[in-house]
């Protein structure tokens, strides 16, 4: 398999499958670039070897065809300063002006081109004549350059023409991951293979539905598995505890007291909550009360771990030296639910600290890290949820597949 680091991109021009998936405001200003950062070392790698750079993504979810919202021509301003130098702009990805701009590029430069999704040819691969569809789509984008880099894990998970078919019509020699994709497949190894022990996941977040397979091929490899969240009242009442109106999916009960016995049967410790804070409504302002996790009371939710459970949890995560963190402990977005999202973070960055290894990922606990500051603190934060989930439960990604066989 060809590698980045080895390969010279002096006089090449390389497409390269990014993620500029951002957020952006009601004027178009990227309002977080860390996904534009990410794509830097392997844009970098190729201007500074000599070659030129044909970057191709995707932005929000176009329904049918162009609109101004989803333009990728809002990203420029961010990734000129970013980079250094002046990117190009192809106002359409396929067609004349994207090939005359590839075919013009000059050593060090840059082309954009405009969102791959204006094209549903870039997704619906169900129907045969969908699948020929991306096939052209793919072999059109392939013919701008020498050599194709994939570098968006966030898309890895899709089979789609920019994120894995693409990579049929360029030799084994000119296809590669980038440096981002890299570090992320270093750092699911990490967890999953090279693993030390004794290795913690915290599963947290709001259904147990979502996360079922993840927890399943994670209890024949951890020590510790922790739950929190909303999840939790799905065991809770699962082993006959009192609800009330927590969240909770009435029809996995049964496939929660699967997990507490397979857990059981692996000699893994199932590290469920133990007390939890109680609210009237679904609001900051409720009214709160604490009480022991399976004493929940009608009229009250539960939305965060209490304190003795933050103490249980903090110690377990402190005795790791492998942790693995998906989901938040409550519902965190409100400042009066935040306490043990926040403590799992705090206690998550000290084992670090300590020399333990730990990888966060997943939407919402990432938003966490971020949230507190503590990004920094931890070994790995994963740019793709969908992506690293998938991985975890150890299914194939298509956009790992193309590359690495
Ligand atoms: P997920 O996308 O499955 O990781 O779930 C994340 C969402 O779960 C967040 O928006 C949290 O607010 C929500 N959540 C976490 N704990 C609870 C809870 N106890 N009750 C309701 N929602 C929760």
């Amino acid at each position: 398999m060809q590698t980045i680091d080895n390969y010279n991109f002096k006089g090449k021009r390389a497409i390269v499958r990014v993620d500029f998936n951002v957020p952006l405001d009601e004027n178009f200003n990227v309002t977080d670039d860390n996904r534009i950062r990410g794509a830097l070392p392997t844009i970098k790698k190729i201007i500074g070897d000599g070659g030129s750079a044909i970057l191709m993504s995707h932005l929000g979810r176009p329904k049918s065809g162009p609109e101004e919202k989803f333009s990728l021509k809002h990203v420029i301003p961010t990734l000129s300063d970013h980079i250094g130098t002046d990117v190009q702009f192809a106002d359409d990805c396929i067609g004349a002006q994207a090939e005359d701009k590839s075919a013009a590029l000059q050593a060090g430069e840059v082309l954009l081109l405009e969102n791959l999704r204006f094209y549903s040819a870039e997704n619906k691969v169900k129907t045969p004549e969908e699948q020929e569809a991306t096939r052209e789509f793919a072999k059109k984008l392939s013919t701008y350059a020498d050599v194709y880099v994939n570098d968006a894990f966030g898309t890895a998970h899709r089979a789609h023409a920019s994120t894995a078919v693409i990579a049929d019509y360029f030799e084994e020699d000119d296809r590669m991951f980038g440096f981002l994709i890299n570090k992320e497949l270093d750092a699911m190894d990490k967890v999953l293979r090279q693993t030390e022990k004794p290795f913690t996941a915290i599963m947290g977040g709001a259904k147990v539905s979502d996360k079922i397979e993840v927890i399943e091929n994670l209890l024949d490899k951890v020590d510790n598995l922790v739950i929190a969240g909303g999840m939790t009242y799905t065991f809770i009442k699962a082993k006959g505890g009192k609800i009330g109106n927590s969240i909770c999916e009435e029809d996995k009960l049964d496939l929660a007291l699967e997990v507490v016995k397979k857990a059981e049967a692996r000699g893994v410790e199932l590290v469920l909550p133990v007390d939890q804070v109680l609210a009237d409504d679904f609001n900051n302002d409720a009214n709160t009360e604490t009480a022991s996790i399976m004493d929940g009371k009608e009229g009250f939710m539960g939305l965060d771990i209490g304190d003795q459970t933050i103490e249980r949890f903090s110690e377990v995560i402190m005795n790791s030296k492998t942790i693995l963190w998906n989901g938040p402990a409550g519902v965190f977005e409100m400042s009066n639910f935040q306490k043990g999202t926040v403590s799992i973070a705090k206690a998550i960055a000290a084992s670090t600290s300590k020399g333990a290894y730990s990888l966060v990922g997943g939407g919402d606990s990432v938003a966490a890290v971020n949230k507190f500051g503590l990004a920094d603190q931890v070994s790995y934060v994963s740019t793709g949820g969908g992506a690293m989930l998938e991985y975890i439960e150890g299914k194939e990604l298509p956009g790992i597949k193309a590359i690495r066989g």
